[in-house]
């Protein structure tokens, strides 16, 4: 069985192709998402998901989270004494999905379709292939995010001929899509995106509102815990506005009592430069695929930041008509892999489906302009495949040295638009030793591969002599080499994983430490012994009696979230 995985900078999830229709399968709390947060517990042991999450808070320098945006970085966090590379995290974020997905089909899985954000560089892409392989998973396909929107999408939509464009805002990352539906055959016809913005940027504008208005001082960004549980207020405050008119960011420090409260137009206001940076990955993608807004029959939404409602009023004014709402944005990319997933397995319903996607940056060399017989104008980008270009393909482009005599020549590889190279991502380094002889003869048939993966291979073939060399870019810009994987899987199998069937009530546990540091005075006190109770009938490992306590408990710590805390009420 190949499950089918949105690995998200916030929230994962994960979904199989089951009897012709794709699936979420639910974690060992029954919920469809899983923070894609880790911790260390006191015992050493590694906790993935709600519990992480809560321990953000108590245990920030245990903790950490939003590591999709390190990936394939040299980056590591500390969690207790050790550090971990994104990849790392990531792979115990997918053990845990793996775990889940085995639970619930009582058969060991091995195989999966991770989506990426369409704007993943190759460095990137390929960190989250050895994420993949580190839990003990072989990635049959990455696949770009919003092309799994889309084919969710699509599914429903097999006997139409539609123009559509996805628009997906997540946590940590922005892709736009523009597809065409025919006789099922779903063409990406363009992809643009903005790898560094997303729901938790909103989060951060609302932090720093809080800073502004409440006057802190600057020493209070070092303090961890106080930090965490302002990030915490403010993401509350983000989600409450979604569905109500304002809302209230409260904390307490020390002997300080600090609130705001918000309406939906400061929020709008406060993140007034992140929605500005929307529109220009929508007329991109717009303008490569030669289509008009008025020409596109849908606009379908993904990812959990586009519940904002003023993402949605963005939405309809910049296309003049209200986006799909038929579909559930936190679930759609899942339900796209898990479609991808049922294709790989050639199944029967999927028979007549039929995806093609491009690939969403130009890729391309460093070259050298001459400007004079002596002078020459050097950084240049000369693109070799040209940005939303359908994939899989090969382009090959011959190259010459610049001098005579010239011996080696460098070929430095970059993605991105921009004309100079400094201002694009250096992806690797190839040096070609070339043969003597005139400079005229000394060519270079530089090749570029570009699979369905959106990974690269670069080929470079003297012309003269017929010798081929390859670029390896893994391991250039900060990607793992087979020998770091097998090195860290090594280190990852000795990590000691909470226990599933313990985990709910280790989660509830998380949550009620994480709400004792927020509240004061007798609640506090109150909490603290039930915690304790909690702990002592946990001692006792007799579910019977732990199951209607933990209900109990459960409701108690929804009453205390509900009331003190995001509608500002007194304590
Ligand atoms: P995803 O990566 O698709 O899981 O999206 C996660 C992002 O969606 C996070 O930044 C969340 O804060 C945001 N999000 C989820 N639900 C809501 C909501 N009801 N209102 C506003 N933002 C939300």
């Amino acid at each position: 069985m190949i499950i089918g995985i949105d690995l998200g900078t916030t929230n994962s999830l994960v979904a199989v192709w089951q009897d012709g229709q794709p699936r979420l399968l639910p974690n060992a709390l029954g919920d469809r998402l899983t923070p894609s947060c880790v911790s260390l517990d006191d015992d050493g042991s590694v906790l993935v998901g709600r519990a992480a999450r809560d321990r953000l808070q108590t245990h920030p320098e245990r903790t950490a989270a939003v590591f999709k945006r390190y990936m394939g970085s040299n980056k590591t966090l500390r969690l207790g004494r050790r550090e971990f590379r994104a990849e790392e995290l990531s792979a115990l974020v997918l053990k845990s999905l793996k775990a889940d997905a085995e639970a619930i089909l009582g058969e060991p899985v091995t195989e999966a379709v991770i989506t990426v954000p369409a704007y993943f560089s190759d460095t990137q892409r390929k960190a989250t292939r050895a994420a993949g392989q580190l839990a003990g998973l072989r990635v049959e396909r990455l696949l770009n995010e919003p092309t799994a929107a889309a084919l969710a999408y699509g599914m429903h939509h097999l006997d139409s001929e539609t123009r559509f464009l996805v628009f997906d805002l997540g946590g940590g990352t922005f892709d736009v899509s523009v597809l065409e539906l025919f006789e099922g055959v779903m063409e990406v016809r363009a992809s643009a995106g903005d790898n560094f913005l997303g729901g938790e940027d909103f989060v951060t504008a609302l932090v720093e509102l809080f800073f502004t208005r409440q006057e802190l001082p600057e020493r209070l960004r070092k303090e961890p815990v106080f930090m965490q549980q302002l990030r915490a207020q403010a993401e509350a405050a983000k989600c409450a506005l979604s569905s109500q008119p304002t809302a209230t960011m409260r904390l307490w420090h020390k002997d300080s009592d600090y609130a705001l409260q918000i309406g939906e137009a400061e929020l709008e206001q406060a993140c007034a430069p992140l929605l500005a940076r929307l529109r220009a990955p929508v007329e991109r993608a717009l303008r490569d695929a030669d289509l008009r807004s008025s020409e596109l029959s849908n606009i379908v939404l993904a990812g959990g930041a586009t519940r904002m409602p003023l993402i949605r009023r963005l939405v309809t004014t910049m296309f003049g008509r209200f986006p799909a709402i038929d579909l559930d944005p936190d679930a759609v990319v899942a339900l796209g892999a898990a479609v991808q997933a049922g294709l790989k397995a050639r199944d029967r319903a999927l028979s007549e489906v039929v995806m093609t996607d491009v690939s969403p940056y130009s890729l391309g060399v460093e070259v050298s302009r001459r400007l004079s017989a002596h002078d020459a104008s050097h950084g240049h980008f000369d693109p070799i495949i040209e940005r939303n270009s359908p994939v899989p393909l090969s382009r090959v482009k011959r190259y010459h040295p610049m001098a005579p005599g010239q011996t080696e020549m460098h070929l430095n590889v970059f993605q991105g638009e921009a004309r100079l190279v400094k201002d694009n991502i250096h992806l690797g380094e190839l040096r070609l030793v070339l043969p003597p002889g005139p400079h005229e003869e000394s060519g270079v048939d530089v090749r570029f591969t570009y699979d369905v993966d959106g990974l690269l291979q670069v080929e470079a073939t003297i012309v003269k002599t017929q010798e081929t060399s390859t670029l390896l870019i893994q391991g250039q810009a900060g990607g793992l080499s087979e020998e770091d994987i097998a090195q860290r899987l090594q280190a990852l199998a000795e990590l000691k994983i909470h226990p599933r069937e313990k985990l709910e009530n280790r989660t509830l546990l998380a949550r009620a430490e994480r709400l004792y540091e927020q509240l004061r005075g007798d609640a506090r006190e109150q909490l603290g012994m039930r915690i304790f109770a909690f702990e002592r009938l946990l001692a006792t490992q007799d579910d019977r009696l732990i199951a209607p306590q933990r209900r109990g408990f459960e409701q108690l710590l929804d009453h205390i979230e509900r009331d003190s805390f995001l509608n500002g009420a007194p304590d």
